[in-house]
């Protein structure tokens, strides 16, 4: 008598691997991952999570039903399966863009130069004219 009802059509236990217990290049402990799939409580690393879903997924269980699997949110189930089952960035998350590095005649060149004792013509022109600028208009900024 089979105990608890998996998903539907879905009556034979899941299996993350049937020969590998462990992967260590991916550092992924199929044994948790298992657990997860047959919807056990275990904690998974973000890595098994993943490789979790993505297999879940194939088997058409819903986002929903695979984060509780889990442990995750839907979306962020769905944020994974967008990116490719890669951990990428998540839409709730506000995407971190690095500020571009700074180019000769840009003030905080300029900046960076005086701190690291150099010198350059083109920054140093770049502000002297944004110090004419200043004197003359109020602001360091060229009228866009
Ligand atoms: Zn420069």
């Amino acid at each position: 008598m089979n105990g608890t009802r998996l998903g539907a059509g879905i009556r034979e236990r899941l299996y993350a691997s049937t020969t590998h217990t462990y992967d260590e290049t991916a550092d992924l402990d199929y044994i948790a991952i298992e657990y997860a799939l047959n919807g056990e409580p275990v904690t998974l690393t973000r890595a098994e999570k993943i490789h979790a879903a993505r297999i879940l997924d194939a088997r058409n269980f819903s986002s929903k039903e695979i984060g509780r699997r889990i442990g995750s949110d839907p979306s962020t189930v769905e944020a994974w399966k967008a990116n490719g089952w890669k951990p990428g960035k998540h839409p709730k998350t506000r995407t971190h863009t690095p500020r571009p590095e700074p180019i000769c005649g840009e003030p905080r060149m300029y900046r960076r130069h005086l701190k690291n004792g150099e010198r350059c013509d083109t920054c140093r022109a770049a502000n002297a004219a944004a110090d004419r600028r200043y004197r003359a208009t109020g602001s360091r900024k060229e009228a866009g």
